[in-house]
């Protein structure tokens, strides 16, 4: 297979982990006999110091043109104090914007190696921790009617949620068949017992379940959902989210499996090519010492191939290559413990991808 890929390495620790990716992307194609022809549009501070902005024009066609985008992270001190429209993280929002992303989906996988890493007790990490927060990206509070205005009591500001029929069943459609290709259950995130939005979404995802009759659907009150997290996550397989309690929920989830540097996140539109990166950030307190953990930036480009490249055995290649790089004991610093073996960002990257070439 021939396929485009636009490649943002970003600000701060990008360069560095988008290179251990490409690597691993590298050593797919070698082994599975597929050719990646990779651009590299700037975006964030790289494109503000190049271009003056941080999304040019061109990033956003090339990246369009694309099959997939993946990004390594953007922003840094270097441009914290520049005006809001001229921030890295403009340009992020700007891209998710052009590419129509409507969902955030958010592996929480605890490694059976890294069990000793998550802030939880032995016997409750025990069960395993293997879940996907499904979040809804581009409605509810975050984009609904707001403002400042004058109250009884003085000046007062609003934030409204708002939910069309339409956005709940995009997503929720996505959070099925996503459920359909794991353990089969879906648990859909509300405050149905405060929120008419909660109720609308509530009765429009149990419409939709209708469709899906091998996937079981609970509901689950958010605050009852962030006390679940902690107290057996092995509950989980797909937690649907509006958009705010999947802000919040994800960072939990990602929080119970140890490090920052191992989780992934897909963004996903309905025709556009969706955008890879790792959940973390630019991390410009490590940047240029090679120090970073690069498994989550390979993970993202792992499921870059099977959700937009449709490609599931190379995904499965990849995670089967970094369980056994953990399994020999490498760890990058973020994941190092006694015992095992201090291993650089780079090398980390070369490991894996050796582990591609002859993983069966
Ligand atoms: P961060 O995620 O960059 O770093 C938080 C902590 O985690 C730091 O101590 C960092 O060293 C560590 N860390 C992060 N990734 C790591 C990795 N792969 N390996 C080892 N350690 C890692 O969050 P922050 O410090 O709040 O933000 C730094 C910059 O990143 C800011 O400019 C922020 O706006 C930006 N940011 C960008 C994105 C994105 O591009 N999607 C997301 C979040 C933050």
């Amino acid at each position: 297979m021939e396929s485009n890929i636009a490649v943002i390495r970003g600000d701060g620790i990008g360069p560095e982990i988008i290179d251990a990716a490409i690597g691993c992307l590298d050593a797919v194609a070698e082994r599975f006999g597929h050719t990646f022809h990779y651009t590299f549009p700037l975006m964030g501070g790289a494109a503000i110091d190049t271009t003056g902005v941080p999304l040019p024009q061109e990033t956003i066609d090339t990246c369009l043109q694309s099959d997939a985008v993946l990004l390594g992270a953007v922003g840094g001190p270097k441009w914290d104090n520049l005006a809001g429209h001229l921030r890295p993280e403009k340009g992020l929002l700007g891209l998710r914007s052009a590419l129509g992303l409507y969902a955030n989906v958010r592996p929480a996988l605890l490694y059976d190696q890294l069990r000793n890493d998550s802030p939880l007790k032995a016997s409750i990490t025990k069960k395993g921790i293997n879940l996907m927060v499904v979040r809804e990206l581009t409605g509810g509070i975050y984009f609904g009617p707001r403002g400042f205005r004058q109250g009884k009591n003085g000046q007062e500001a609003f934030d409204t949620e708002v939910y069309s029929i339409n956005e709940i069943e995009r997503i929720a459609k996505l959070a099925f068949e996503i459920a359909m290709g794991r353990r089969k259950k879906v648990t859909s995130v509300d405050k149905a017992n405060v929120l008419d939005s909660g109720r609308l979404w509530r009765a429009t995802v149990s419409r939709v379940a209708e469709s899906y009759p091998e996937v079981r659907l609970e509901h689950m009150l958010v605050d009852n959902c962030a006390m679940q997290i902690v107290r057996d996550p092995s509950q989980f397989d797909v937690l649907l989210c509006p958009n705010m309690f999947g802000d919040i929920l994800s960072d939990e989830a990602a929080m119970i499996t140890g490090s920052i540097g191992l989780l992934p996140s897909s963004s996903l539109g309905t025709t556009k090519p969706g955008l890879y990166e790792p959940i973390h950030g630019s991390a410009p307190d490590i940047a240029g010492t090679d120090t970073a953990n690069p498994i989550a930036t390979v993970l993202a480009a792992a499921m870059m191939l099977s959700s937009s490249l449709g490609l599931t055995q190379e995904t499965a290649t990849i995670e089967k290559a970094i369980n056994a790089v953990l399994d020999k004991g490498y760890r990058t610093p973020d994941i190092w413990s006694n015992g095992c073996k201090k291993v650089s960002c780079s090398k980390m990257g070369e490991l894996i991808a050796l582990e591609i070439l002859k993983t069966k």
